[in-house]
């Protein structure tokens, strides 16, 4: 049986170069990925997904309204797909998660979602929410906080690298940054030393 995963994170844990490594590890043996990412992060620019450390590679884009099982079975149609990668998978709807559910469970093609698990309030993305809920497996993907404990939340500062506390889930195109801090830094607002290297 094909599975739904969710590999969950904090900001800035190298998720995505997680996923461009797996996606390749089925070219490398002649085997094809679908890759999806949220079309609202125009980070990479459209259709495309980038890692911090260089690594990249097109993807088609999702917006809320789209059917992916429609549009997984439609690129099925044209070409073998042997998996299916999703990134920011935190933006998807949980009527999309069931969608990509039904890819794994009546496609029987694996579904390898990758996002973040709360947003800078300490709230669980609608995606996230779907998917810790109804994914096969469940793994996390660690980051450090400065202090070196685990980071487990992610803290939205302004261009003046200030934490903010109110405002929408998602910003587009805003000069705000984000740090992942362990909870108690969270809590605390404390971005330690390393303040200065919010940004990335
Ligand atoms: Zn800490």
């Amino acid at each position: 049986m094909a599975k739904l995963y969710f590999n969950y994170s904090s900001m800035n844990a190298g998720k995505s170069t997680v996923l461009l490594q797996a996606s390749y590890n089925y070219a490398e043996r002649g085997m094809t990925a679908l890759l999806l990412t949220a079309a609202v992060d125009d980070r990479a620019g459209h259709g495309k997904i980038a890692s911090r450390i260089g690594l990249a590679a097109a993807a088609d884009t999702f917006r809320n309204d789209d059917d992916l099982f429609g549009h997984v079975s439609a690129a099925l149609a044209k070409r073998p797909i042997h998996a299916v990668f999703v990134d920011e998978a935190q933006f998807l709807t949980e009527t999309q998660v069931w969608q990509l559910a039904s890819v794994a469970d009546t496609l029987a093609i694996p579904v390898m979602c990758f996002g973040l698990r709360t947003d800078f309030q300490g709230r669980l993305f609608p995606g996230s929410q779907a998917l810790l809920a109804i994914a096969d497996s469940l793994k996390e993907i660690k980051t450090i906080c400065w202090c070196g404990r685990k980071a487990t939340m992610v803290a939205r500062l302004d261009a003046a690298g200030r934490v903010v506390e109110e405002g929408e889930q998602v910003v587009i195109g805003g000069e705000e940054s984000y740090v992942s801090l362990c909870r108690r830094h969270w809590v605390d607002r404390d971005l330690g030393s390393g303040a200065q290297a919010a940004g990335e």
